[in-house]
């Protein structure tokens, strides 16, 4: 370590700061030199109280990578250096700590082994495109809309290249393609080691293919998607489409994989056959493994994302403010996880909790269709005031019509306003099957076509509610 590095890595003049610099003698003993350089030569402590070690980063990345793959090092030599137990990190992003030369680096075009990087995964993955660590099966939350796909991804995961091969996971946008496929890279990682994982996007298969036909390196680009290639992931494989030489280069590249048993995974934001322009040998090889989707996630599977969300950035979220939300935000986890984030840093900056109240201030009509803004538990109160009944009963097992017909009305309401699940609708109103769900929602749907006196029962209750 230079001289110059040693300042800036230690700047600050306090005795505290010698702490901070014995640590970090330990971890190098503890680590290869790319690992720490990587990792710890771009921080700076800028301070340490209270058995707090406030550490400067240039993004929350290295909190991430570093809370889970050093941390313990870490703490320990903190134990050890000062003889004190309960010491903690505090993380503050610094942003102009993020020059070229701070961020991460994965060279590209070295062999296994040779590439800078924490020491498990980056090792061996061609860094093409390098892992996102953020993306482990561990933080990925499974609910009825993508338990497919992840169990998929799991067992292709666990067995590469002798079940389900290949795997092919379609959805829409912001939905979690790209985190199961990294998921898939980092589990085959850790089981061995030794395996290339090739993850790259189609678009910069693209890229590199066309590069390498005008520089005549087609052989080196063979080389290394065909046999340096034990696993390869292809991420947004729409790209292709139209395309020709290019799909006729993959398909040539997927069938010598695929002939060595070596797992292939594909992402995509259609079905196979529904992808414009891909040739029809490449759409029946994709349909030969396994088709998996993933689609919008219910209610309660948006809010378990947010908790957990929320639990990796240590931002405080009630429970009403994450329920709002997540009926605020419906289509897209990205869009989600993003609202999280910036309401989290309004909600610091004015001394705010992430309640109900500040979640509907902040997501407002102004981005917001009416419905948003009503819940299960309105439109239930609703119908029973316009019905005179209680809501106990609405949420009874009673079958006489004074009862179910607003039942099913309340259910048909949910779901056409909130476009509430049936798995849950059968759940807010007293834990029945979904298929009662179902069969309310289609009874009352065929009803309106002739009985006038519902249709404008109806009509006045979504008036009532703001919604007509
Ligand atoms: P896609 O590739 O389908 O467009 P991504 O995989 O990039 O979507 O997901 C967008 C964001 O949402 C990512 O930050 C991802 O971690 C998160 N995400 C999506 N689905 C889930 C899930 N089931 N559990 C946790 N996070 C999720
Ligand atoms: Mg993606």
């Amino acid at each position: 370590m230079d001289t110059q590095r040693e300042t800036s890595v230690f700047h600050g003049e306090s005795s505290t700061q010698s702490l901070w610099i014995s640590v970090l003698d330990s971890l190098k003993q503890s680590l290869s030199q790319e690992s720490f350089e990587t990792w710890f030569k771009p921080i700076r402590c800028s301070r340490v109280e209270n058995l707090t070690v406030h550490l400067s980063i240039p993004n929350r990345f290295y909190a991430d990578w570093i809370g889970s793959h050093f941390l313990p090092l870490i703490i320990e030599c903190l134990c050890q250096q000062t003889q004190k137990q309960g010491w903690r990190l505090n993380w503050e992003v610094d942003a102009s700590l993020a020059e070229p030369a701070a961020a991460p680096k994965h060279e590209t075009q070295k062999g296994i082994g040779e590439r800078r990087g924490a020491p498990r995964v980056e090792k061996s993955v061609d860094n093409t495109f390098p892992l996102n660590p953020k993306y482990e099966f561990k933080n990925f939350v499974v609910g009825p809309s993508n338990e497919l796909a992840y169990a998929a991804a799991v067992a292709s995961a666990a067995k590469p290249g002798r079940r389900y091969n290949p795997l092919f996971i379609y959805g829409g946008t912001g939905l979690g393609k790209t985190h199961l496929v990294n998921a898939i890279g980092h589990r085959i990682q850790y089981d061995h080691p030794q395996a290339k994982i090739v993850y790259v996007s189609a678009e910069r298969f693209t890229n590199e293919f066309i590069h390498a036909l005008q520089n005549q390196s087609i052989h080196a680009f063979r080389n290394r998607y065909r046999q340096h290639c034990d696993v390869l992931l292809v991420d947004d494989i729409q790209f292709l489409a139209g395309r020709i030489q290019t799909q006729e280069e993959f398909f040539h590249t997927f069938n010598a994989l695929y002939q060595l048993d070596n797992q292939i995974v594909v992402t995509s934001d259609a079905g196979p056959h529904e992808i414009q322009e891909m040739e029809g040998r490449l759409v029946s090889r994709f349909q030969s493994g396994l088709v998996a989707d993933v689609q919008i996630p219910e209610l309660d599977t948006r809010i378990a994302i947010l908790k957990k969300k929320a639990e990796q950035e240590q931002i405080d979220l009630p429970d009403e403010g994450a329920t709002y939300l997540a009926q605020a935000i419906k289509s897209n986890i990205r869009e989600l996880e993003g609202t999280l984030i910036r309401l989290a840093a309004k909600a610091e900056l004015q001394r705010r909790p992430l309640d109900f109240q500040f979640v509907r201030e902040c997501v407002s009509v102004v981005t917001l269709p009416k419905e948003y803004l009503v819940s299960v538990d309105d439109i239930q109160k609703a119908v029973c005031e316009y019905y005179h009944i209680r809501l106990i009963d609405l949420k009874s097992a009673k079958r006489q019509r004074s009862i179910s017909l607003p039942r099913m009305v309340a259910m048909y309401l949910c779901r056409r306003a909130l476009n509430t699940s049936y798995p849950e609708l059968g759940l807010r109103f007293g834990g029945k099957d979904h298929t009662t769900a179902l069969s309310a929602v289609r009874r009352i749907t065929a009803m309106c076509g002739h009985d006038e006196s519902l249709s404008s029962a109806i009509h006045n209750i979504q008036q009532r509610l703001g919604l007509g």
